[in-house]
């Protein structure tokens, strides 16, 4: 079966393995999946996908060392959907000593980037490809500051960008498994580029 987990350590993981589980079933794209709960470092490598839910991400940075997963997710072949905390766990740089990304994605992060005022807040956005708006939840999001040359923009706001994709990886700083729509990570697996047998 194709592995989709989704990082289990803090946060909201279970709206994110209903989210993936509906958008399968969606597209019909996967028949032998499994979407699961990944708590343990050996179950990295033997994931297609891994999601990286929101949360306060200087706890998932610590959880990350503490259950010794750093290594297993520097090495990892497969693709990241970041969202919210994940963006920042994901980003090659953070204002943020306190939290150690990934350097997974050459982005520089802003934490907690909309200020006081609009701690949370929905809205329509453009989103690269698409042709009707996506109704985005932002939660004391982040903000992509900087991206390398490599990273595709998928869609800045006013206060910044907000999505990009590199290589298989995806990060959002809003939280796309809330609202039911679930064409980015229809888009995420498809760019997994992976075929059943
Ligand atoms: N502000 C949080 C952080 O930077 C992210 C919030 C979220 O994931 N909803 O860790």
């Amino acid at each position: 079966a194709i592995k989709i987990g989704v990082l289990a350590l803090q946060g909201n993981v279970s709206e994110h393995i209903h989210a993936f589980e509906a958008a399968i079933a969606r597209s019909g794209i996967f028949k032998n999946y499994e979407v699961f709960p990944l708590k343990k470092a050996d179950d990295i490598p033997s994931c297609s996908a891994i999601a990286i839910p929101g949360g306060e991400s200087t706890t998932i940075s610590r959880l990350i060392d503490k259950n010794h997963m750093r290594e297993e997710f520097e090495n990892f072949s497969g693709g990241i959907f970041a969202t919210c905390a994940g963006m920042v766990m994901c980003a090659g740089a953070v204002d943020d000593e306190r939290v150690k990304p990934l350097s997974l994605i050459d982005i520089e992060v802003g934490r907690n980037a909309f200020g006081r005022q609009k701690d949370s807040f929905e809205a329509e956005i453009e989103i690269k490809g698409y042709k009707e708006p996506y109704r985005a939840i932002f939660i004391r999001a982040p903000v992509v500051i900087s991206a390398g040359s490599g990273v595709e923009v998928l869609s800045e706001i006013d206060q910044g960008i907000v999505a990009v994709k590199s290589g298989k990886h995806m990060a959002l700083s809003f939280h796309p498994e809330l609202t039911g729509d679930f064409r980015l990570h229809i888009d995420f697996i498809k760019n997994l580029g992976i075929t059943e047998e």
